[in-house]
């Protein structure tokens, strides 16, 4: 395989220059810090006054982590560490655990940013000859605007058709000649059921490739997205406290998130004790970012669990990968006094070639206990007057569900197309247990 690289020079830099790179931008970000009301208290309170305090890289481990509370509390402007004239754009989260944050880019930040999210798609053998979709929301959320800056910069022709309406998408892609998209892994699950339902034929389109990101999927969502729409899927992460995406991506070989370590530290740490974990083992991922002058943000607590791979990638980046994230510390569901995470119930329903392409988690109080039910679409070929094949195949997803959760559940299955469809992340899990205060 011949890999492409954006930016040979730092994709490719040896280790030791990439961690003299980092202390050298480290440097930079907290002289930056120290301008910013937030960083100054929190800084200083570490007894970081200057720069030169930090020594090496280890002693950002005497930086304070800082929060999305944190973020919060700094709003609107506690963490500008420029003039707010120089400001030329803002960004917010998305708000799934809360009130959004907002994020500050300068001009130079801008290019930056888009530098590294061209240099994520370039490197999945993207050139400025294919046509790229972008079907997913522009506006405040990071994804839209990132991907179609980066998108221009390789040269590719982008069509900023944002998320939602599959038959436009239809029409768009078969006008235009479409062969790479952007999507959340949820909206191309539904994009594939649309296009059966729609009967539109797979040769009728030239799309080859999707990048899917800004919400967790299992590996075996991928394999499925890319058999039935015979595509290759990479996965894309990034958040918008650290930009949006752009932050890690899969290369060519698809085996873990290269994060880019020239615009980003990044660090693995056991989310209770805070403590950093063992080489390779997995814990929260914290980040601090080296190529933002508006709005430093150092040691973040993401909340997303992931961890390191021991091994350097084949294709030559000396840049290390993520694990695929399983979601975020605090999407864990205690039920019946039993941890369970969402990832774990979707690795057991979409390695099931019965189960259709869509699905929902329900939680209930049911008198003293609480009762999951699972909600799963089932494929079209599957759905038919006969009651058997659905029984067996519920009586299945329950009894493969409770030896992997040791809970369980009630199993639904639903017509294709029938469980609710978001446009932005998809809601997975719906709660209705009454809140304590
Ligand atoms: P919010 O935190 O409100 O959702 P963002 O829109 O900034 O705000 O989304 C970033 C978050 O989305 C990440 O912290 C992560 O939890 C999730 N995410 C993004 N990309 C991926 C991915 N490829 N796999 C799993 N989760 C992802
Ligand atoms: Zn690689």
């Amino acid at each position: 395989m011949t890999y492409q690289y954006w930016n040979p020079e730092y994709e490719q830099m040896p280790r030791r220059e990439l961690e003299a790179w980092q202390l050298a931008r480290l440097r930079e970000t907290v002289a930056r810090s120290l301008r910013t009301p937030f960083y100054q208290k929190r800084l200083g309170e570490a007894g970081i006054r200057e720069p030169e305090d930090l020594r090496s890289l280890e002693d950002l481990r005497r930086v304070p982590f800082t929060t999305k509370q944190d973020l919060r509390e700094g709003f609107p402007y506690g963490f500008l560490a420029i003039p707010r004239e120089e400001v030329v754009r803002l960004h917010a989260s998305s708000g799934t655990t809360g009130i959004p944050t907002t994020v500050y880019f300068s001009r130079g930040d801008l290019a930056r940013w888009s530098g590294f999210v061209a240099r994520c798609i370039y490197g999945t053998g993207c050139t400025r000859e294919d046509v790229f979709q972008n079907m997913i929301t522009y506006g405040l959320f990071t994804g839209g605007l990132g991907f179609h800056a980066g998108a221009e910069e390789v040269g590719m022709l982008v069509i900023p058709s944002g998320a939602g309406n599959t038959t436009r998408q239809f029409r768009l892609m078969r006008d235009f000649g479409t062969t790479v998209v952007h999507a959340t892994p949820s909206f191309l699950l539904h994009v594939e059921a649309k296009m059966r339902e729609e009967g539109i034929r797979r040769d009728a389109l030239r799309l080859r490739k999707a990048f899917a990101g800004a919400e967790p999927y299992s590996e075996d969502t991928r394999r499925r997205i890319e058999e039935l729409l015979a595509i290759d899927v990479y996965n894309s992460y990034g958040l918008s406290e650290m930009n949006g995406p752009g932050v890690a991506f899969e290369c060519q070989r698809k085996n873990g998130l290269h994060l880019w370590e020239d615009g980003y530290i990044a660090e693995i740490i056991d989310p209770h004790t805070l403590e950093p974990v063992a080489d390779g083992g997995r814990g929260e991922l914290v980040l601090t970012i080296l190529c933002r002058e508006a709005a430093p943000i150092l040691r973040y607590r993401t909340r997303d669990l992931t961890g390191f791979y021991p091994d350097p990638c084949p294709c030559g980046r000396t840049h290390r990968r993520l694990y695929r994230i399983t979601g975020r510390s605090d999407d864990m569901l205690i039920i019946n006094g039993v941890n369970v995470f969402p990832s774990q119930i979707e690795e057991v329903i979409m390695a099931m070639k019965e189960v259709g392409n869509n699905y929902l988690i329900e939680i209930e109080k049911d008198g003293v206990l609480d009762r999951l039910t699972v909600k799963t679409e089932v494929g079209p070929a599957t759905f038919r007057d006969d009651t058997r094949p659905l029984n067996a195949l519920k009586e299945k997803i329950r009894h493969t569900l409770q030896a992997s959760i040791t809970i369980n559940p009630r199993v639904e299955l639903h017509e294709s197309g029938s469980l609710p469809v978001s446009e932005g992340k998809a809601v997975r899990v719906v709660d209705k247990r009454p809140r304590d205060v």
